[in-house]
């Protein structure tokens, strides 16, 4: 419901910087996902926006007012985490109507709005149900109620699949999402889990060491990652380095060490001979040959393995030159054995390009 903004804001704890002078707007009804390795912002940011904890330096704007003064339960905030506080000796009927009864509302209005977001949430069969008789899903299902029902227009969620299983995860996304749209609610998510922020999200936030390195749609985020490590988190993506060695109309040519070269379409303004650069491609859009049907962005290795990985199959190939690569092909596609030569293929307009960072590939990989 609410539109909410953080102006350049900074929480430090001491000497270590939680959160380094983020700037986000989250609209009004948006899902948004903050991403991001352990450790680099991600629930500070959060506690900040819930009023847990106050910013050193910068402003959160709701609706355009600024919040600083406002104590947590005066901010329409309802805050979902991995471990939901749950009431054992009450039923789940019991746990979402408590807060109501704290609140003072009469039993008219309680009963009304404990039916109301059970029904939303899926637990109106489950109402009578004490929480070790129910499952982990439905106790974070509880927990969504209790704040909805207390007047939440901000779903601020905290890892808040972490204790399901992967199957029921799935299906809580859904819900969740649902529920959000359906109410209207702004929702800010946080996960380590780059599948589940791609599900479920309008936009991905993706942080590192307390600063965001892109907010983006899902879409945006996988194909035009504007950061080698975005590029990296999100989805998977082999990196190779190289000097830009022709610049034509439509694309650059690019030698990597080792001697191949490699052109790249998109995202190429600001390349020029004599670069030095990191290229990347995405595990998954690349196509293994057995025969060099041309000499179009290919590049050759051995194979190293061919394993199964769920429902999909992962080529490991060792180049010419020492690095190596993996490629993510489907089950039905033509195995590999150890040993063979292989021709990958990377369509120009797959390729994405970065200049050189100046701490080093390494560096720009790492994810603490
Ligand atoms: P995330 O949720 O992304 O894992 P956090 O926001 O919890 O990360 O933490 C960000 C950084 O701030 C970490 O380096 C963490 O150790 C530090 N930090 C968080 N809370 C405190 C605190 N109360 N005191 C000192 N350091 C903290
Ligand atoms: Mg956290």
């Amino acid at each position: 419901m609410p539109k909410i903004e953080f102006l350049n804001v900074t929480k430090r704890y001491g000497n270590i910087v939680a959160v380094k002078n983020l700037n986000i707007t989250i609209n009004d009804g948006e899902y948004l996902s903050l991403l991001g390795p352990s450790g680099c912002g991600k629930t500070t940011t959060l506690r900040m926006l819930s009023g847990l904890i106050l910013p050193t330096e910068g402003k959160i704007l709701w609706d355009g007012q600024p919040i600083q003064d406002l104590q947590p339960d005066e901010r329409d905030i309802g805050y979902v985490f991995q471990q939901f506080a749950i009431f054992p000796h009450m039923n789940l009927w019991e746990n979402v109507a408590y807060p109501l009864e704290v609140k003072g509302l009469s039993q008219d209005e309680i009963e009304k709005n404990v039916e109301k977001y059970l029904k939303i949430v899926g637990l109106e069969n489950k109402a009578h149900l004490f929480p070790k008789d129910v499952a982990a899903a439905d106790l974070q299902r509880t927990g969504v109620a209790r704040v909805l029902a207390r007047g939440a227009k901000v779903l601020l969620l905290d890892e808040p699949f972490g204790a399901l299983d992967f199957k029921i995860r799935e299906q809580f996304q859904d819900e969740l999402r649902g529920i959000v749209k359906e109410l209207g609610l702004t929702a800010i998510h946080v996960t380590h889990d780059q599948s589940e922020g791609m599900a479920i999200s309008d936009r991905i936030g993706i942080m590192k060491k307390g600063k965001m390195i892109q907010l983006s749609t899902p879409t945006d985020l996988l194909f035009n990652p504007r950061q080698i490590f975005a590029a990296h988190f999100i989805g998977e993506a082999n990196f190779l380095e190289g000097i830009v060695v022709d610049k034509l109309d439509d694309q650059i040519v690019v030698e990597l060490i080792g001697g191949d070269t490699l052109s790249v379409s998109r995202n190429i303004a600001s390349f020029f001979p004599g670069d030095r650069v990191v290229l990347g491609f995405r595990k998954g859009f690349a196509k293994v040959l057995n025969e060099r049907i041309s000499d179009n962005n290919i590049i050759s290795g051995k194979v190293i393995s061919d394993r199964y990985l769920g429902e999909k199959r992962r080529i490991n190939v060792k180049l010419e030159y020492g690095r190596s690569v993996e490629i993510m092909v489907l089950p039905h596609e033509q195995r590999h054995s150890e040993g063979e030569t292989v021709n990958i293929q990377i369509l120009p307009e797959n390729m994405l390009i970065y200049h050189y960072p100046k701490d080093g590939l390494e560096k720009a990989l790492e994810v603490t």
